[in-house]
């Protein structure tokens, strides 16, 4: 048993070394992957639940790592952010996002927006207001075409000066989204506090819809709650009609999800953008 137990212990280091090791790995080929062009953005639609119109596009990073192939940003996003390597690619998404929003609207799609990710490592930086003016600034792009999307989990840390980025970014004429609701323990009175214009109800969520009547009557709760504080819903991660029907029937605003598309590339998006509504 003694023998047993040693070769576990080895066992379990040997796993830890190889983990440590692709984790340097990972950090090394990531260090590089901006210069080396092998990042690159698809986008989401957003549907207006009322009109049928496609409103939004979610802008979404993606890895090509010559040898593994495509990297998940769920792997590779916390690497960046330990890092710090998620400052310049953090900022090169925003740029590269609001370069194609410009390329849109200069094709006569004015009335949408693209939306993206602001991790909370980003966030807390001082300086993210001045990234984005001049980002804005350098691109030419029209601050009512963006959109920043903040989790939940990343308002809910230094609450102050969270308070005061968002209002500075509003000032400038840009919407914020919080992302991944419900997934945190805040309350939407706490929300409240950040004035935020859009709420994302969480895809976990979305997933129980026919499952679970608690989670339906969760949702509808939000929905209502979020609609008598001003702030337009969300909902990502709809794959099916019957997901659909009940967002309908709940008075959800916007919808995202396979269901509709999955994250395309510019040129797919300028194609749908081209026909405008999705059936
Ligand atoms: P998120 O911001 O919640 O993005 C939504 C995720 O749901 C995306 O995964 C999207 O591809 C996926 N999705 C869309 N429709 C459906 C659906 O119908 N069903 C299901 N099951 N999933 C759907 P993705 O692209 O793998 O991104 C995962 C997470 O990585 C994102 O979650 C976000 O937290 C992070 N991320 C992605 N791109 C960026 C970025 O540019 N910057 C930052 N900071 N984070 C990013
Ligand atoms: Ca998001
Ligand atoms: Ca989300
Ligand atoms: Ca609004």
């Amino acid at each position: 048993a003694k023998e047993d137990g040693r070769n576990n212990y080895k066992f379990y280091t040997e796993n830890m070394n190889k983990r440590a090791l692709e984790r340097l790995e990972m950090e090394n080929n990531l260090r590089k992957a901006l210069e080396k062009k092998e990042l690159f953005i698809v986008y989401q639609p957003r549907i207006n639940l009322k009109t049928s119109r496609l409103v939004g596009a979610e802008a979404l990073l993606r890895w090509k790592q010559p040898t593994l192939g495509l990297v998940s940003p769920v792997e590779f996003i916390p690497v960046a952010e330990e890092t710090g390597l998620i400052h310049p690619i953090g900022k090169w998404i925003l740029y590269s996002a609001c370069k194609q929003a410009k390329k849109w609207y200069d094709n006569g799609y004015s009335d949408f927006k693209v939306s993206v990710n602001i991790s909370a490592v980003q966030f807390q930086k001082e300086g993210l207001v001045d990234i984005v003016r001049e980002v804005l600034l350098e691109t030419q792009l029209t601050p009512r075409m963006l959109e920043l999307e903040i989790t939940e989990n990343t308002i809910m840390q230094n609450t102050e000066r969270t308070v005061e980025t968002i209002q500075e970014l509003k000032e400038m004429g840009i919407e914020i989204s919080i992302d991944d609701f419900g997934t945190g323990f805040s309350s939407l009175s706490y929300i409240k506090e950040f004035d935020s214009d859009n709420l994302k109800i969480d895809k976990s969520f979305i997933r129980d819809i026919g499952l679970s009547a608690s989670n339906e009557s969760i949702i509808c709760a939000i929905i209502s709650m979020a609609h008598s504080l001003g702030m337009s819903i969300i909902a990502e991660g709809v794959e099916t009609i019957e997901q659909l029907e009940f967002l309908e029937d709940s008075d959800c605003d916007e919808v995202q999800g396979y269901l509709f598309s999955k994250p395309v590339s510019p040129e797919e998006f300028t194609a749908l953008l081209h026909n405008r509504t999705i059936p």
